[in-house]
């Protein structure tokens, strides 16, 4: 059983801060240590729950935090960027028997720690046929087109009522208590380890199905200022809704989250 982990770092139990998920300072060498420290206890229920290949995708930002060197000796690492399934790299190799999400969060627009879709600077809220969507929903989707299932989910308690209303029978383990958007109630990291390492372990034997998203996605952003939309509205198949708000249609998740990772890119030039 091939095992695909998809690894964000704001959902990490030591985790509340901006500064600590952007390079540049010993907040953020910590954060990307506890980042890999969480892959690799969840990488162990994988193994221990009959896994026999486990990659692990580095999905935050640069897409490049996790520490390789301290990485499970058993995993693969997929890091770099720019990726064309960004942080679902790595769904299209092969028969995968399910994905973990790893230091996940909580929708933009939301409550919970360091809450945003994709681009905090510049998504305001994205809503895929009418209702407001996070990166799990997006990426669950992604690993859904290509037949895998989401297992397992991890983050603070918001991520982990919002995720078990779309996958309601997937593991997901909760590594921290958000008190607003940049303060938690955390568990120790040892304590996170050995709840996300058991979380794995059951993970590995549940019935679930994939996500399947009806076609087209019909997909709206309301941006963070007029200035984004003036930018997203440029690119063709990008209508202008509103002076804050575009919309656009995708085939398939796959392509949606490639015109959203596009935009998203396009945002770090103004
Ligand atoms: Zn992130």
């Amino acid at each position: 059983m091939r095992i695909l982990i998809s690894a964000d770092i704001e959902g990490i139990s030591g985790v509340c801060a901006p500064e600590q998920t952007v390079p540049g300072s010993g907040e953020y060498e910590r954060a990307r240590r506890l980042m890999t420290q969480e892959v690799n206890a969840a990488v162990e229920g994988a193994l221990e729950g009959g896994a026999s290949e486990v990659w692990v995708v580095d999905g935050h930002g640069r897409y490049r935090n996790l520490l390789i060197e301290e990485l499970h000796e058993r995993a693969c690492l997929i890091s770099g960027k720019p990726r064309l399934l960004g942080m679902m790299s790595g769904i299209d190799c092969g028969t995968w028997h399910g994905l973990f999400m790893i230091g996940y969060h909580s929708r933009a627009g939301a409550a919970g720690v360091l809450a945003h879709t994709i681009n905090g600077s510049a998504f305001a809220e994205i809503r895929v046929n009418g209702s407001p969507v996070g990166e799990y929903f997006l990426n669950g989707a992604v690993a859904g087109f290509f037949g895998v299932p989401v297992r397992l989910i991890s983050g603070d308690d918001c991520l982990a009522d919002e995720a078990a209303a779309v996958f309601p029978s997937a593991e997901i383990v909760t590594v921290k208590e958000a008190l607003g958007n940049r303060a938690a109630v955390h568990l120790s990291a040892s304590m996170a380890h050995q709840v996300l390492r058991e979380g794995a372990y059951q993970a590995m034997s549940r019935a679930v199905e994939p996500l399947v998203v009806p076609s087209p996605l019909h997909v709206q952003i309301d941006t963070v200022r007029a200035f984004h939309a003036d930018l997203f509205a440029m690119l063709p198949g990008v209508e202008r809704v509103s002076p804050v708000c575009v919309e656009f249609e995708a085939e398939n998740p796959v392509l949606a989250c490639r015109t959203l990772n596009s935009l998203s890119a396009m945002a770090a030039s103004l």
